[in-house]
C-alpha cells in the first residue's frame, strides 16, 4: 500500500479521500489554492502545499504545479476526486511518465470514454443497449436532416467532447434542427475546442438510472447496482437515491451484469459509472463516467463498502475485498447536493458561514467541508456539502432525511436545503413517481 498520497481536489471530496487514506494509515498531502489556505481539506491532511492563485485554471487545474507538489512531498500516488483532472486523459499520462501513480482507470480507458461518440460504439459493441441515433459524428446540417427523418423527431444534438449538460441542444421538430444543431456546435467548441456532435433520440419520459462499476485492472469486474439520478435541473443532478423506486432485483443483476462484463473485458482498473436512460423497461446507454461520482455516498450507504479504500487497494495492485456475492443491497439510501445557491433562481451565493450545524444521528451521513467562520470562496463549483441518509427501507429514508435537514444549519449564506424540504413535502417524489423532466415542470410551476 502507499505510504503518502496527494488529492488533487477540494472541499468536500478532498475530505472524503482523506478520510479513506487516514483509515488506512495513508498519509495525505493537500493541495490548495492561494483562495483555499483556510480551507478544511488543508487543516486536515498532513501536509499542503500551494498549487497556485484562485482561478482553478493555474491551481486545480495545472498539471506541472500538481506534478511539482508531488515531487516535493514525496507522495507516490495522486487521487484526483471528481472535476478538476478526474477525466483528463493528458494528465494521467504524465503522472504515469513521473512514476507517479494515478488512483483511477489508466489513460486510454478515459480516452475511448470522455469522447461520447467512441464511448457509445465500444458500449454498443460490448453488448450494452444504446440510444438509437446517428453513427458517430454527422459533419454537415444537410447530413442532420437526412439522419433527423430516420431517428425521427423530437431528437437530441449532443456534443462528443461535452459534459455537465454543455453542448447538448434539442430539436422537437425538423425546423428547429437547423438552430440546434449550429448551437450545439458552436457551444462545444467554445466549452470543449471540439465542434463535433450526433444525433441521438430524445427520450420523452426516461428516468436516469446509472450502474457503479468496479474493476480490478486485471479483467475482473463488479457491479453495485444501481443510482436514481432523475431529479435534475438544467441536466444537474440535484438528488439521488440507491435503489431506484423503479428497479427491482432481477432487473437490477441483468443490468449490473452487462455493465460488469463490459468493463471486465476491457480491462477497466477501479471505479466508474455507466449511466442510462431507462423509459418503458429499456436501458439505453448515454455515458460512462470514468471517475468516483459526486454521488457515489448512497451506494456506499446501501452496500457497506467503502469505494474510495476499494480504488486505493486496486491502484496498489491488491484485490478488492468484496466479490459480486458479497454484495447484497441493503436498506434505502437519499443524498441530497446543498448548494451555496439563492432560491428560487438559483444564483451562487458564496461568502462568510457565521454558524455550520451538521445533521447527526443513526443513519445520516453529512460529507461537507464548512465550518463556523469559513468563508465560502466565489471561484469554484457551488456544492457545499452532500446530505446522505440511510434507512431500512424508502419510507424510512426519506422520514430521516425530513429529520436531518431541519437539523442543518449553515448561518449567513443562501442554500439550496428549503427546496428539498418543499419537494419532500410532495406526493409523486413520496411515492418515487417521478423523471428526467419532472423537477423542471415542478420549478416552472413553484417558482
Ligand atoms: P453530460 O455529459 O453533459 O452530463 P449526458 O449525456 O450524461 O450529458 O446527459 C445528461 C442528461 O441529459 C441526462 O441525464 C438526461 O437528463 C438528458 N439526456 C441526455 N440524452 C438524452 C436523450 N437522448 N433523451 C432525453 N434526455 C437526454
Amino acid at each position: 500500500m502507499f505510504n503518502k498520497v496527494l488529492i488533487a481536489n477540494r472541499g468536500e471530496i478532498a475530505l472524503r479521500i482523506h478520510r479513506a487514506c487516514r483509515e488506512m494509515g495513508i498519509k495525505t498531502v493537500a493541495i490548495h489554492s492561494t483562495a483555499d489556505v483556510d480551507a478544511m481539506h488543508v487543516r486536515m491532511a498532513d501536509e499542503s502545499i500551494c498549487v497556485g492563485p484562485a482561478s482553478a485554471t493555474n491551481s486545480y487545474l495545472s498539471i506541472p504545479n500538481i506534478i511539482s507538489a508531488c515531487e516535493i512531498s514525496g507522495a507516490e500516488a495522486i487521487h484526483p476526486g471528481y472535476g478538476f483532472l478526474s477525466e483528463n486523459a493528458r494528465f494521467v499520462q504524465v503522472v504515469e511518465d513521473h512514476d507517479i501513480t494515478f488512483i483511477g482507470p489508466s489513460a486510454e480507458h478515459i480516452q475511448l470514454m470522455g469522447d461520447k461518440i467512441t464511448a457509445k460504439d465500444t458500449m454498443k459493441n460490448l453488448g450494452v443497449p444504446c440510444v438509437p441515433g446517428s453513427d458517430g459524428g454527422v459533419p454537415t446540417l444537410e447530413d442532420a436532416i437526412r439522419i433527423g427523418d430516420e431517428i425521427g423527431f423530437p431528437l437530441i444534438v449532443k456534443a462528443t467532447a461535452g459534459g455537465g449538460g454543455r453542448g447538448m441542444k434539442l430539436a422537437k421538430t425538423r425546423e428547429d434542427l437547423e438552430t440546434a444543431f449550429q448551437t450545439a456546435r458552436s457551444e462545444s467548441k467554445a466549452a470543449f475546442g471540439n465542434d463535433e456532435v450526433y444525433l441521438e433520440r430524445y427520450l420523452q419520459k426516461p428516468r436516469h438510472i446509472e450502474i457503479q462499476v468496479f474493476g480490478d485492472g486485471k479483467g475482473n469486474a463488479v457491479h453495485f447496482g444501481e443510482r436514481d439520478c432523475s431529479l435534475q435541473r438544467r441536466h444537474q443532478k440535484v438528488l439521488e437515491e440507491a435503489p431506484s423506486p423503479a428497479m427491482d432485483h432481477e432487473t437490477r443483476a441483468r443490468i449490473g451484469q452487462i455493465c460488469a462484463d463490459a468493463v471486465a473485458r476491457i480491462g477497466y482498473s477501479g471505479a466508474g459509472t455507466i449511466e442510462f436512460l431507462y423509459e418503458d423497461g429499456e436501458f439505453y446507454f448515454i455515458e460512462m463516467n470514468t471517475r468516483l461520482q459526486v454521488e457515489h455516498p448512497v451506494t456506499e450507504a446501501v452496500y457497506g463498502v467503502d469505494l474510495v479504500m476499494e480504488q486505493l487497494r486496486v491502484a496498489a495492485g491488491l484485490p478488492m475485498t468484496v466479490t459480486q456475492e458479497d454484495l447484497v443491497p441493503n436498506g434505502h439510501a437519499i443524498e441530497c447536493r446543498i448548494n451555496a445557491e439563492k432560491l428560487p433562481n438559483f444564483q451562487p451565493s458564496p461568502g462568510k458561514v457565521n454558524t455550520y450545524y451538521a445533521p447527526g444521528g443513526l443513519g445520516v451521513r453529512m460529507d461537507s467541508a464548512l465550518y463556523d467562520g469559513y468563508s465560502i470562496p466565489p471561484h469554484y463549483d457551488s456544492l457545499i456539502g452532500k446530505l446522505i441518509v440511510h434507512g431500512k427501507d424508502r419510507n424510512m429514508a426519506i422520514a430521516r432525511l425530513d429529520r436531518a435537514l431541519s437539523e442543518l444549519i449553515v448561518d449567513g449564506i443562501e442554500t439550496t436545503t428549503p427546496l428539498f424540504h418543499a419537494l419532500l413535502e410532495e406526493p409523486d417524489i413520496q411515492r418515487g413517481d417521478y423523471n428526467i423532466h419532472w423537477l423542471e415542470k415542478w420549478l416552472d410551476k413553484n417558482t
